[in-house]
């Protein structure tokens, strides 16, 4: 099943994103997260590829699409990035990919690492997307930035970009982690009016550690409203009362989205499935809305 086959069936699109088990871990624990995935009944699970690309990462990144596709009966999305292959690593991939009945690919350009330098046959995301297009095989998605991303001069160029995306090829795109949802809603809109008329899924990240927000934040540049920094403010502290004010967080995001009518959500779940059945079981009523 292409992704996009899976929008404008009168709900919300309801997706998750997993990521291949550290270096030192084995691949199977991947199974724990997928076990408890499962039962939430995502539309698809997503996979990251390894930052830079590091090749052991990186095959665990189709083997563990294909284990959604194949043992767990979930359409998978393998993401793949400009910086990590040649045109040669990229065919070799898909072929792999399409052995394995993985039909939907996330094209990225990836973020530079120190320790790999960047390949250079896809310069943007877009050539990237164009390439995997051309193929016919795959259905082709791309990322999204509803505050900017953060090499972007302004929004207006980031759209434009966007837009190339998407003549590209791209049939579907999932947006970087945001915190104020009339941010989001604001950059569909901007989109409509550029015609770019694919779906877009809105990328949630719970925040249940003070720690982790300041990394994310410090990462990809979102923007902390008040109401979140206010919870920081008195529960950072306090690791118990910080994931339940976390959760309730991300669970009136996701409400007021939902309400808004985005086409969908896309669950960044850093691996830990009872996060997931959490928020999925507050919002069950409302999927199927
Ligand atoms: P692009 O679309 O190429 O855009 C990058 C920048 O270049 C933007 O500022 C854009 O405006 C600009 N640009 C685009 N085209 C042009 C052009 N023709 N001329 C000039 N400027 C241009 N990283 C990983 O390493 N692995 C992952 O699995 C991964 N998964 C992700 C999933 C999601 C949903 C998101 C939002 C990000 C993910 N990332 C991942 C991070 C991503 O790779 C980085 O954010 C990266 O910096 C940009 O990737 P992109 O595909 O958006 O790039």
């Amino acid at each position: 099943m292409k992704i996009a086959e899976l929008f404008g069936k009168g709900r919300p699109v309801f997706s998750c994103e997993v990521f291949p088990p550290k270096k030192d871990t084995p691949i199977d624990s991947i199974y724990e997260t997928l076990d408890g995935l499962k039962d939430i009944r995502p539309d698809f699970i997503s996979v990251t590829y390894g930052a830079g690309g590091s090749s052991n990462v990186n095959h665990s990144t189709q083997e563990i699409a294909s284990i959604i596709k194949n043992k767990y009966h979930i359409p998978a999305m393998a993401h793949l990035t400009c910086v990590a292959c040649t045109k040669g690593e990229a065919t070799e991939v898909l072929a792999g990919l399409k052995a394995n009945g993985v039909e939907n690919v996330l094209a990225l350009r990836g973020d530079r690492s120190p320790d790999y330098p960047p390949k250079t046959d896809f310069l943007h995301a877009s050539d990237l997307v164009s390439f995997i297009h051309r193929r016919g095989d795959f259905g082709v998605s791309a990322a999204c930035y509803p505050e900017g991303h953060p090499e972007s001069p302004d929004l207006v160029s980031d759209i434009r970009h966007l837009k190339e995306k998407v003549d590209a090829g791209a049939q579907h795109l999932v947006s970087q982690l945001f915190f104020d949802n009339d941010d989001f809603l604001r950059f569909v809109e901007r989109c409509r009016i550029a015609g770019i008329n694919v779906p877009i899924e809105a990328g949630i990240m719970p925040v249940l550690k003070k720690s982790s927000i300041e990394r994310m934040v410090s990462m990809c540049g979102a923007s902390l409203p008040r109401k979140l920094t206010r919870i920081l403010a008195k529960y950072g502290d306090h690791p118990e009362a910080m994931r339940e004010a976390g959760l309730a967080y991300a669970i009136d995001q996701i409400t007021d989205l939902m309400a808004a009518g985005v086409d969908g959500i896309h669950l960044y779940t850093m691996n830990n499935p009872e996060v997931a059945k959490y928020i999925s079981s507050s919002i069950s009523t409302l999927r199927t809305l």
